[in-house]
């Protein structure tokens, strides 16, 4: 049986940039430890392409970052809704949305601000790995994605990865992507996990845009090279990566190399609704690609 994939991925070919970045900051304006410029300066002093400051319901706008040197980077408006409920990240955000105790209402509130759309942040944080429960991902809808990587989770109880419920998730057929982001509020929080996104120009809507329909993927320390398809053919290759695996439903793995490339057919996994790729390096580094959805 013939099978198709559809994917957020550019041609390789393609003229655009992969510019790297995170969408997870506090500062001062809420309980980080530094403020927003010293935060930025960081950032930008490690290359990092762009930047959202996401501090605890109060929304870091447009005007706010005028007041910054922002260093080179491009800077989203954005904040983490928090207060009485599972966070949700608001990236692109034009306005505050109340932390509504029923985050469907705060889900629904976001659909009204055109651009801009919600993460589940650090679902497996907490000593039952639940901040956000299966249940609520499942129930919940109009979100882009999960955060399959939290940085700061690494050191509090729970898990910094959930890929558990993004498999979850996908096998069941939603459409959500994983993000990696760094939840920094502190120094010894930073660079420990972002997203590389494609973009045609350099402009912030861009990377929102790209961000919210899935063309980048996220990295703990792996640099994707190279994401190719043909036909029902994928091939992914990083050169510091020493082991590819390609994940099916429910996270199964269906194929895995300890080499910087692995190519699959997605022929051979038609009873999968999709595949997706994860990456190891040296230590702990990875990378996950976002799923390619096979379509019979
Ligand atoms: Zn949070
Ligand atoms: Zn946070």
């Amino acid at each position: 049986m013939a099978v198709s994939l559809e994917h957020p991925y550019p041609d390789p070919d393609d003229a655009g940039h992969w510019l790297r970045g995170n969408l997870h900051t506090h500062t001062t304006r809420s309980d980080g430890k530094r403020d927003p410029q010293t935060v930025i300066d960081d950032y930008a002093a490690r290359g990092y392409h762009f930047l959202m400051i996401s501090d605890h319901d109060v929304l870091t706008a447009p005007a706010d970052y005028a007041a910054w040197d922002s260093r080179g980077m491009l800077l989203i408006p954005g904040n983490e809704i928090s207060a009485r409920g599972p966070h949700l990240l608001h990236v692109g955000a034009s306005r505050r949305i109340d932390p509504f105790p029923q985050r469907q209402e705060a889900l629904n509130a976001a659909r009204n601000d055109p651009g801009s759309f919600l993460i589940a942040a650090h679902p497996n944080w907490q000593e039952a790995f639940d901040h956000t429960t299966i249940a609520q991902l499942r129930e919940w809808t109009g979100y882009a994605g999960l955060e399959i990587y939290n940085g700061v989770i690494s050191r509090l109880p729970g898990s910094p990865y959930a890929t558990n419920k993004w498999d979850m998730l996908l096998a069941q057929g939603r459409r959500v992507w994983g993000y990696a982001n760094d939840d920094s509020h502190r120094d010894v929080d930073v660079e420990q996990g972002w997203n590389v996104v494609w973009v045609a120009q350099r402009t912030a809507e861009a990377v929102v845009e790209s961000l919210r329909t899935g063309r980048f993927y996220a990295s703990t320390g792996v640099t994707i090279d190279r994401i190719e398809v043909r036909g029902s053919r994928i091939r992914v290759a990083a050169s510091n990566a020493h082991r590819i695996a390609a994940m099916g439903a429910f996270g199964k793995r269906v194929a895995q190399v300890d080499a910087p490339e692995l190519e699959v057919d997605a022929e051979s996994f038609p009873d999968h609704r999709y595949i997706r790729f994860e990456l190891w390096g040296v230590g702990e580094r990875q990378a996950w690609t976002q799923p390619f959805f096979i379509t019979t």
